[in-house]
């Protein structure tokens, strides 16, 4: 096992590896800009060094001075968190060749689920289901044309090399479909650097669900069941639960086993999300996460076990803690990402936090960097906490929900605290039966946002 780690991250997540770290007894390097010199991650981790200048591309995402950083603490093994680095094969290639152990997958599986269309290929080879779509990528407006009736409107382009819901566009009939390409070329280009887009049927009334897995490198894996994410604004998640209010047992064995078994074949390494849609009983694989993603807790509640240790032990060449038999799910859980907006626009808001009260009691977790005067900087994601419930049952779930945003206090800043407690409220939310997109929707129809 290693002895320190370095965290290649900042804000919640951060602190979340920091956790799972102590824990095992190892110690942790918590990396940061100059925007971040009093943040929660730096005073809680064993050690901590400056990397650079607020902007994200001088510091969280600047490869040398990261692995410099490594090299200067002596840290083993370098845990990325989500979002910067995380996802990026290049950055594995370079911690490898200095002799760092990245945890995560390796940088040849990064490489293949980047890329959206590999990765669509790779798993339909290995059974998984996928939305009916072109093969590969779309040159030109004639082809997109073509494939569009083909497939029968309304279609969806997406950008290869897409991510955080950007380089994506609905052409609803043929008339949309020229625009529709011209659009989701350009934001790739400008976004991601890439213009290749490809083709699918667009779904019209889908939910978002996806299957936890976890792989041990050496060809066995298990699936950790699924997490609802339909509530979403522009393609972001903003609740998630587990399980999913409309899954049942059987269909969760069936996708968790597909799952479970494609990336057993393929050595994964590490956690994974495989992201799917689904409509009418059938699941549409969209993409695959090759990393812990920020709605994790939700599955830690209801089987009980700590995914960042489990990461670590992997990337130690330890053996997975559990097998598929041993995972047991147990009650519901939700979690509620708390961002720094002001509604109805959800603009991001910076700036100090006067107090702060985090929620407690039986089945209550809140994964937050907050304290009371920390100034959020401008710099970064709006994302400062996430709360998390775990009850017997979803009404539970959703009662403590209710209870725990009562008790949160956030004063200082605009947060999306009020929305939480809004939503509670609809029956659409009490009975499960949302789709992904319900909460726009609701939004202008609530807040004219
Ligand atoms: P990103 O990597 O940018 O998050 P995804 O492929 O995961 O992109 O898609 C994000 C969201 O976009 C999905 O959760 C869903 O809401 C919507 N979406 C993507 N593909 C489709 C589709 N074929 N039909 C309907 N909605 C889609």
């Amino acid at each position: 096992m290693f002895d320190k780690i370095l965290i290649a991250n900042r804000g919640e997540i951060a602190l979340r590896v920091v956790r799972a770290a102590r824990e095992m007894g190892i110690a942790s390097v918590a990396v940061h800009s100059t925007a971040d010199s009093d943040a929660m991650h730096v005073r809680m981790a064993d050690e901590s060094i400056c990397i650079g200048p607020p902007p994200g591309t001088e510091s969280y995402l600047k490869i040398p001075a990261i692995i410099s950083a490594c090299e200067i603490t002596g840290a083993q093994a370098i845990h990325p968190g989500y979002g910067f680095l995380s996802e990026n094969a290049n950055f594995v290639q370079i911690v490898e060749d200095h002799g760092i152990t990245f945890i995560g997958p390796t940088a040849e599986h990064i490489r293949l689920m980047g890329d959206k269309i590999t990765a669509k290929d790779t798993m339909k080879a290995l059974g998984v289901p996928c939305v009916p779509g072109s093969d590969g990528g779309v040159p030109d407006v004639e082809t997109a044309r073509r494939l569009g009736a083909e497939i029968g409107y309304p279609v969806i382009i997406k950008a290869t090399a897409g991510g955080g819901g950007r380089g994506m566009k609905v052409a609803h009939t043929e008339a949309d479909i020229e625009r529709a390409f011209q659009t989701a070329r350009a934001e790739a280009k400008a976004a991601f650097g890439n213009d290749e887009v490809y083709i699918e049927k667009y779904l019209t009334t889908p939910r978002h669900i996806e299957i936890q897995v976890f792989g041990d490198g050496k060809g066995k894996a298990v699936h950790l069941a699924e997490r609802d994410c339909s509530l979403q604004r522009r393609h972001q998640k903003v609740l998630e639960e587990a399980p999913g209010p409309v899954i049942t047992p059987q269909e969760r064995a069936r996708i968790g086993k597909v799952c479970a078994d494609a990336v057993a074949r393929i050595n994964y390494i590490g956690a994974g999300t495989i992201e799917f849609l689904y409509e009418n009983g059938e699941f549409y694989f969209i993409e695959m996460n090759t990393r812990l993603q920020v709605e994790h807790p939700v599955t830690e509640a209801i089987f009980g076990v700590d995914l960042v240790r489990e990461q670590i032990r992997v990337a130690a060449g330890e053996p997975l803690s559990f097998s598929q038999e041993d995972l047991r799910l147990k009650g519901h859980a939700i979690e509620v990402r708390i961002n720094a907006e002001k509604l109805p626009n959800f603009s991001p808001c910076p700036g100090t936090i006067s107090h702060f009260h985090a929620p407690g009691g039986l089945g209550v977790r809140m994964d937050s960097a907050l304290y009371d005067g920390y100034v959020i900087p401008p710099y970064y994601d709006s994302l400062i906490g996430k709360l998390i419930v775990h009850g017997r049952d979803r009404p539970e779930a959703l009662a403590r929900l209710n209870r725990a945003l009562g008790e949160l206090i956030v004063d200082g800043v605009d947060t999306t605290v009020p929305l939480f407690s809004a939503l509670l409220q609809e029956p659409a939310i009490q009975s499960g039966q949302y789709n992904i997109h319900w909460l726009e929707k609701w939004l202008e129809e609530n807040l004219g946002g």
